[in-house]
């Protein structure tokens, strides 16, 4: 079992005027196996929240904490939060040129479980992962990222996922820009991943859509850089119809 534990995290973003509090106070704890949808408005630092854990240089920790099985993950660079098993798509840069996919998922492979994978069983473990997410083998020779549309960015997304077997995952927006079928896709790979892993996922998501296709144990309403409310999948129903208005403090 694993926990990623967050407590009373502030951060602030860097900008040209100076640091700007985001996050105020995010609670919440996520175990292995289970998946916590996390929604709100736009600007409601929800993003933030995952540069946060990612280790992004541009975001500041002012205070709190962040533990997986209770070692310091803010004390720990990038490359060793993916070493301690979180996968957070966004640490990798947007595009990787003259890298193809094939040649990126070996080295981080490598890098996350710090020997390279026997090459007989990876070469299977790609295709089979390459097969369920419905993706060409020719997809394996691209460079990474290049030219690629939102639907093999995030296919690619979770392809990475399956093949480094993270402890705790965090996907921020997997399934904007997705239509239904990559959409159903998509949400059978975290699935996948879910039910031979055990995998634990926040689920950062704008819409309820995607909740129809991955289960959510919980579901957390952010609102101006924390959690405002958070329970079952009934509250998802509810933002639907209702949208954020009831949180926010001045009514639009
Ligand atoms: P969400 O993902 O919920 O839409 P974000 O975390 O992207 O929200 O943004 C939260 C707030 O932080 C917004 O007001 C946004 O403008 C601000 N913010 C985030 N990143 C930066 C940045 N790099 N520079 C300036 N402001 C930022
Ligand atoms: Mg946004
Ligand atoms: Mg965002």
């Amino acid at each position: 079992m694993t926990t990623l534990e967050i407590r009373d995290l502030h951060v602030s973003v860097e900008t040209e005027a100076g640091p700007k509090p985001i996050l105020k106070g995010v609670d919440l704890t996520v175990n292995s196996g289970e998946t916590h949808a996390l929604m709100g408005p736009n600007g409601s630092g929800k993003s933030t929240l995952a540069y946060s854990v990612a280790g992004h240089p541009k975001y500041t920790v002012t205070s709190g904490t962040v533990t997986l099985d209770g070692e310091d993950v803010l004390a720990m660079g990038v490359d060793e939060r993916a070493q301690a098993g979180l996968f957070l798509a966004m640490q990798y840069p947007v595009e990787v040129p003259g890298v193809t996919v094939s040649n990126f998922l070996r080295s981080a492979k490598t890098a996350v479980d710090g020997e390279a994978p026997k090459l007989r069983h990876w070469v299977k473990d790609v295709k089979e992962a390459m097969t369920a997410l419905r993706m060409d083998t020719s997809f394996a020779e691209r460079n990474v990222n290049e030219g690629f549309s939102g639907g093999e960015k995030k296919r690619h997304e979770i392809l990475q996922m399956e093949l480094l077997q993270p402890k705790i995952a965090i996907l921020d927006e997997t399934d904007s820009g997705l239509d239904v079928d990559a959409l159903k896709v998509v949400s059978e790979g975290v699935n996948r991943v879910k039910e031979n892993t055990g995998l634990g996922v926040m689920l950062i998501t704008h819409y309820t859509r995607i909740l129809r296709y991955i289960q959510a144990d919980q579901v957390h309403v952010f609102i101006e850089g924390r959690i405002a409310e958070s329970g079952g999948r009934e509250l998802a129903d509810r933002l639907e119809e209702e949208g954020y208005d009831r949180y926010l403090t001045v009514q639009a």
